[in-house]
Parts: structure tokens; C-alpha cells; sequence
């Protein structure tokens, strides 16, 4: 392509009127428009001599189409170019006789007197709609008046015009704006802070604030976010909505945050020599800070000068950054966590988020855009538990942003979003305000040591619907708020005690339907010797801690039967978690409440340390009752392999065949129709503790004549045995 530009021939350009002033003009070898420069010279040549004759208004239009480039990649350069020679042709057509530059690839620029610009700019979008369709082009333009005392030279209405332009950018619903008050303000905004930048940093006005990250479990402060400021002289303490865009546009954000790099790190060299609390620190990067600058030196150096552990600085980037240039961003990332930081994902579900950049980037930690929290729907509500549950199922913590309730909190906790921050807790600080606030507001910093176990705790994916591994899958409703999840608690055990440090709204129903009516109460029990339960839980937790294991321990509670399944999740020097499900047993319908309740039953319980029923057929069983210290349930397994283990496992070396004969499922049925009695029975050594074993009469009875698949089972303490029932002597 010939991109030379060529000298005017007046005759191919038939917009021009005042020769006098466009000789030697150039014009744009593609659409035969004026380049820039020409279009400067010859657009301030008429001005000044339409304002000899006492004309005195004119308009400078900047004109951009947008989404251009989907255009081009869709149907290739050359349809592209020839889509702006037609649009050219048509700007010609809607303003005629003007002056008309193509700037760069899809901008223009027009220099008109005498024309109602809306007007013109209208018919002009009108005509060229037909093309923007399947692409959803629009024309965007800014328009700068030149009013009679105006001295502004023709770039700087072009810079004005642009500015107006580029102020509708992505609103589609407007096509043109003309530069005002408050845009003029915003030039001014810009003129000072890039002519400000390098005393700002120099002369400390860059100021960094903190922002608070608060545990949803457990609320300590386990980080905080460092956010520029910049306290100007004259202005006062300036946002980044003032001064982020500025410095982005203009290239020199790397500038600043380079300077709010080392004052991170400043400040924590500081805070550990005056021993305040040390919690990591996650700052902001922008796109361009990975083109102007090789920024993860630059953060390395900062790190190593003021001795940081690089698992303290975590790095915080928004997905916009992936949208090009993927392959060096990708490298940049791996770079960052190669040498220590973790990387986090900023404002997720902002933009134009995309699950894709999981597959593609690894992410330690994602924060959610609070725009979520902002409008508390139903629907955002729901949007931030799969957001959630979908983060922990690929191994990625959460962190909500924008936390302005307790009920907002209370939200995030239940459905195990494991991060918060926002004003609800506290608002961006300097450091040393910051620490002393929330100390007066009561917040605890997060030790060291326990970070890793809280880190932990927060994996656990309270929303899946299998948290525990080979867990029965709940159906869940359709609506949100009447989401039926698995009972579900984290219990942490001390050396003295232990207490729930979360249960779902699930979980506190199941304890109510056995009967207890608060974690409180539970803890109560879980945490008082004199109950077998006490022992049982302990025990559990011992055999299970550190493995993958699950454990089980089923209970009668206030004639209700439960059985509750634990796996250890996590410990550290002085407790340990465990993630915890409970099942009312005679509310699923495995045993009916009704038999439960049978009066006649009832008073077996105090006869016998298990009831329980084997349905021979089967090969399973359903517990009625258990005493406190049994915690047999064959049916786990098949019976068979039920017994089989609990011979094994539980009856006294010396007892075991007569045990297995005795139980033996094929013979059962036989035995029990030939015995006159209803049942037959045999004693046994049972394990207590350890090496302690104790005699028990075994007991197998007929429920019916008719019914020989039903077999009732009993354990029974007693010291019948004594008196020789089975030829089994002490
Ligand atoms: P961000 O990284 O998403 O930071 C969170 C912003 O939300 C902060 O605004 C914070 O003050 C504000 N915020 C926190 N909690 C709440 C809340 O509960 N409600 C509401 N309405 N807002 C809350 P800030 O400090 O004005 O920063 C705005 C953005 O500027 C940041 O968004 C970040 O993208 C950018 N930024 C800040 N500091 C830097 C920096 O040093 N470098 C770069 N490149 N960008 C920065
Ligand atoms: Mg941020
Ligand atoms: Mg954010």
C-alpha cells in the first residue's frame, strides 16, 4: 500500500472553495482528505480571513468511529479501507465545502462555518448507518465552538473537540457532544496533573492509604489494600478517579506506582521496627505499568531494599490487562509468582469478564466487584454465590469488595466468601490512623502463624453440593433464598474446649430437630466430660486430624437418632478444624419417628445399650436405638461386611468365630423359626477401651412369623453370663 502522501489536485477535491489558502496542501492518500497538518495550516488560514469579512463562528468537529476495529478484523484491511473512503465521501456529503482531514485510521477532523453542526453530524450518522449494523459501529463526534473572542489556535480546538469525542465513548446513546464548562475543567485537571506528576512524587505529595481486608470468619484483619492519594497543596487531597485516568492516558502511571511501591514497603520496614502489626499488603497495578517499565524488578528491588518477605506484597491487576498482548502479560504473571507474590484479580465481573482467564492465568485470590454488593438483588446475590462456589471449586480464594452492611457481611459469611472489605469496616486510612482505628473498633490483626490455617478454613466450599467427599447430593431449589444446602459446620477443638466457628442456616435446623436449639447449647454438650459424647467427639477428631479421612459418630439425642460425619480441615499450634455434617437419621425416614416413639420401645432403651434392625435380605440394617458408648451401624458397609469388621475390630480375639457364627446372616432365619423361644442369644467380650473388654448378652429376636427378613437386634449389659448361658467361661 502506498501510504506517501500526495500534493493537491484541485480538481479531485471539489469540497475546496478558497483556493488561496490550500495551495501545496496535503492530502491522505486513502480517502483524499487533508492530513492534520495541512488541514491546521488551511483550516487557520480561512479563519482568519472569514473573521477580515466579520465572520466569527466556527466549529472544529472530531470525528471517531467506534468499534472500528471489529470492522477490520472481521472483514480484513481492505473492506476497512474502503468503509472510510465511503465514509469520507459521505462527511463530504453532509458538510460540502468544508475542510476535511482523516487524522489517523477511523478519525476525522472537519472545519465548518455557517452549518448547524447537529444537523449535519445526524444526516451523516443516518447515511452511514447501513454499514455499522452487524458490527454496532456508531459515529461518535466532538464539536468545539469557536466563539468571536476566541484566540485558541486550531490544535488546541482539535485536542478540545477530541475530548468532547472521546467523553461519549461507549455511550450509546449519544452521537455527539460539544466541548463544554465541565470539560474545560477536566483539560485543566489534565494540564496540572501531568505537569505536576514529578513534584508530587518528589515532594511526598503521593500519599498512600490503607484499606482494611477483614476474615469474614473469624473478623481479624488479615490485609489491607494500599490506595494512592494525593495531597495537593492547592487542591487537597486528590482521589484516583482524579488523577488514575490522567496518568494512564498520558503514560506515566508507572510513575506513580512505582513511588506507592516503595512507600509500601517503607512502610512496613517502618511498622516492623516500631512493632505494629504486620498484615500483607495487596496494591494496584495498572496495564500500562507492564509496557512502560519492567515493573516486577522494580517491585523485587523495593522488596529486597527494605528486607520484605515477598509473600507479604500481594499484586492486584484487572482483567483489562489481559486483553492484549496475552502472551507477555502471561509471562509477567508467572514471573510475579515465581518470585513469591501472590496475584489477585481485581473488580471481577466488572467488565467484561470472561471465566476464561481462568483456564489461561492463575489467580490466588479474586475480588468482586462491588457493584454486586452496591445493588443487593436476589440476582447479584446469586451472581456472587456462583462467582464463589465456582472460584473455590478451581482453588481460588474470594474477597468481596464494598461491604457497607452487617447484613452484607452476614451474606458473604453464610455462603463462605472468605474475604470482606468496605467502608462497613473501615474506610482507606494512613497507615498509623488506620491501626489505631480499629483497634478503638475492637478488630484483632491476624497472627502470622494462623494465616495459612485460615487460609484453609476458607477453601471449604460451604455452596458445593458434595462439601463432603462422597456426600449425598441435596437437591437444591430453583430460588436462591430457599436454597436447601448440606448441614454444614466448622468446629475448632482447643486443648480445653471447643466451639463452631460457622454453621449454615442447615445445620442449625438439624440440631433443632434433635432437640438442641443452639450451637451454644451443642457446645455445651461437646465441651462437658460427664457426656459420651465428649469423649466420642474427642476421640474422632484424634483418629481423624491430618487425614483425609472421614469420621462418624451416631448418638441417640432426645430419642431422635443422628449421626454426624466429620473431616479434618486444618490445624495450627493450639487448635484444630474440622468440618462437620449432621443428619437426623429418624427424620430421613430411615427409622420412622413413629417407632421411635412407640412407648413400648422407649422403655427397651433402658434395657438395652443397641437396638437395631438387620433386614437379611438386603444385606443392611437400621439403627433404633444406640446407648451412649455403641456406635455400631453394619449397614455403612453391606451387614455382612458389617459384622465381619466389628468382629474384627471389637469383640475379643477368643469370642470372634462363636460371635461370627452367632451372627451369621445365612443361618439366621433358620435358627430363629427352629428355637421355640422368640429369640435366641450368646455372650460375648465386647471392646470398652483399648484392651478392656466386657461381657454383653447378644440378642437376636423375630419381629414376626411373617415377616422372617426382619430381624431384631440387641446388645444387652447384663451379668447373666455368670451363670454360664453359652459355655463361654471368664
Ligand atoms: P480498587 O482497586 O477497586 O479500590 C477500591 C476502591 O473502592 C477504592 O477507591 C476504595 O476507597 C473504594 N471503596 C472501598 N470500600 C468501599 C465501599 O464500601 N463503598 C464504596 N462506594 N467504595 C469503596 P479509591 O481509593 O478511590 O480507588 C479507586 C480505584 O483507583 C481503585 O479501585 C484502583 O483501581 C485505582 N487505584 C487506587 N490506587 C491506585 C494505585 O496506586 N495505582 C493504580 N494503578 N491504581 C490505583
Ligand atoms: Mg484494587
Ligand atoms: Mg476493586
Amino acid at each position: 500500500m502506498n501510504k506517501a502522501k500526495k500534493l493537491i489536485n484541485l480538481s479531485e477535491v471539489s469540497l475546496l472553495k478558497d483556493e488561496d489558502c490550500y495551495k501545496n496542501a496535503e492530502l491522505d492518500y486513502l480517502t483524499g482528505c487533508f492530513t492534520f497538518k495541512s488541514f491546521r495550516e488551511n483550516a487557520a488560514c480561512v479563519m482568519r480571513k472569514k473573521s477580515e469579512n466579520n465572520l466569527s463562528y466556527f466549529d472544529i468537529v472530531y470525528l471517531n468511529i467506534e468499534r472500528f476495529r471489529f470492522y477490520n478484523e472481521q472483514y480484513g484491511f481492505e473492506r476497512g479501507d474502503e468503509l472510510l473512503k465511503v465514509l469520507a465521501k459521505k462527511i463530504t456529503e453532509s458538510f460540502p465545502q468544508r475542510i476535511i482531514a482523516r487524522f489517523s485510521n477511523d478519525c476525522f477532523g472537519i472545519f465548518t462555518y455557517d452549518i448547524e453542526v447537529p444537523d449535519a453530524i445526524q444526516k451523516l450518522n443516518a447515511s452511514f448507518y447501513e454499514y455499522t449494523l452487524d458490527i454496532n459501529m456508531s459515529i461518535k463526534a466532538g464539536v468545539y465552538h469557536y466563539s468571536s473572542a476566541d484566540t485558541l489556535d486550531i490544535s488546541g480546538a482539535v485536542d478540545c473537540a477530541k475530548l468532547a469525542c472521546d467523553s461519549i465513548r461507549k455511550r450509546f446513546d449519544t452521537l455527539y457532544r460539544y466541548y463544554d464548562q465541565e470539560l474545560e475543567r477536566r483539560q485543566e485537571q489534565v494540564q496540572y496533573i501531568i505537569s505536576h506528576i514529578d513534584q508530587a512524587i518528589e515532594e511526598n505529595w503521593i500519599k498512600v492509604y490503607y484499606q482494611p481486608v477483614i476474615r469474614t470468619l473469624g473478623r481479624e484483619v488479615c490485609g489491607m489494600e494500599a490506595l494512592a492519594r494525593w495531597d495537593d497543596p492547592q487542591y487537597g487531597i486528590l482521589k484516583p478517579s482524579f488523577f488514575i485516568d490522567i496518568l494512564e492516558e498520558y503514560h506515566l502511571i508507572h510513575k506513580l506506582d512505582s513511588c506507592i511501591v516503595t512507600k509500601v514497603c517503607e512502610d512496613f520496614y517502618n511498622a516492623r521496627e516500631s512493632g505494629r502489626p504486620l498484615v500483607p499488603v495487596s496494591f494496584n497495578l495498572s496495564r500500562l505499568d507492564f509496557e512502560l517499565c519492567d515493573i516486577v524488578s522494580l517491585i523485587d528491588e523495593a522488596a529486597n531494599m527494605y528486607l520484605i518477605p515477598k509473600d507479604l506484597l500481594h499484586i492486584e491487576i484487572t482483567e483489562s490487562i489481559l486483553t492484549e498482548n496475552a502472551a507477555y502479560i502471561k509471562d509477567q504473571v508467572e514471573r510475579f509468582h515465581k518470585n513469591g507474590y501472590e496475584v489477585w484479580m481485581d473488580d471481577f465481573g466488572s467488565g467484561y469478564s470472561s471465566l476464561n482467564v481462568f483456564k489461561d492465568y492463575h489467580f490466588d485470590v479474586i475480588k468482586i466487584d462491588m457493584l454486586f454488593l452496591k445493588d443487593f438483588s436476589l440476582e447479584s446475590q446469586q451472581i456472587i454465590a456462583s462467582v464463589v462456589d465456582m472460584a473455590k471449586r478451581i482453588g481460588v480464594r474470594t474477597l468481596a469488595e464494598g461491604v457497607e452492611t452487617q447484613e452484607q457481611l452476614d451474606f458473604l459469611r453464610d455462603i463462605g466468601c472468605e474475604k470482606a472489605q468496605g467502608f462497613f469496616i473501615d474506610k482507606p486510612e494512613p497507615y498509623d490512623m488506620m491501626c489505631d482505628h480499629l483497634r478503638n473498633l475492637g478488630y484483632r490483626f491476624e497472627a502470622p502463624e494462623l494465616r495459612s490455617y485460615h487460609d484453609d478454613l476458607g477453601q471449604v466450599n460451604f455452596l458445593g453440593t458434595n462439601p463432603l467427599d462422597g456426600y449425598e447430593d441435596l437437591s437444591r431449589s430453583a430460588k436462591f433464598k430457599e436454597r436447601k444446602g448440606v448441614p454444614l459446620g466448622i468446629f475448632e477443638f482447643h486443648q480445653e474446649s471447643g466451639h463452631f466457628i460457622y454453621t449454615n442456616k442447615e445445620f442449625r435446623d438439624a440440631l433443632a430437630s434433635i432437640g438442641i436449639y443452639s450451637t451454644d447449647e451443642a457446645e455445651l454438650r461437646i465441651n462437658d466430660a460427664n457426656n459420651p459424647f465428649f469423649q466420642k467427639c474427642r476421640e474422632t477428631a484424634e483418629s481423624i486430624l491430618g487425614t483425609t479421612e472421614e469420621g462418624y459418630i451416631d448418638m441417640v439425642a432426645n430419642n431422635c437418632y443422628f449421626m454426624v460425619r466429620a473431616r479434618s480441615i486444618s490445624s495450627y499450634s493450639e487448635g484444630s478444624a474440622f468440618l462437620v455434617n449432621i443428619q437426623n437419621i429418624s427424620e430421613n425416614g430411615a427409622v420412622s419417628k413413629k417407632i421411635l416413639l412407640d412407648k413400648s420401645l422407649t422403655s427397651l432403651y433402658s434395657m438395652f445399650s443397641l437396638v437395631d434392625t438387620l433386614y437379611l435380605d438386603e444385606d443392611t440394617d437400621v439403627p433404633v436405638y444406640m446407648g451412649a458408648n455403641y456406635y455400631i451401624h453394619y449397614g455403612r458397609q453391606s451387614l455382612r461386611a458389617g459384622i465381619k469388621a466389628f468382629a474384627e475390630n471389637e469383640i475379643h480375639p477368643d469370642d470372634r468365630n462363636a460371635y461370627l457364627a452367632f451372627m451369621n446372616p445365612d443361618t439366621i432365619k433358620t435358627r430363629l423359626m427352629t428355637t421355640t423361644f422368640e429369640s435366641i442369644d450368646a455372650f460375648f467380650r465386647i471392646r470398652i477401651k483399648n484392651d478392656v473388654f466386657e461381657w454383653r448378652q447378644f440378642i437376636l429376636a423375630r419381629f414376626s412369623d411373617k415377616d422372617q427378613n426382619r430381624v431384631l437386634f440387641c446388645i444387652r449389659t447384663t451379668n447373666a453370663h455368670l451363670t454360664d448361658q453359652t459355655g463361654i467361661q471368664m
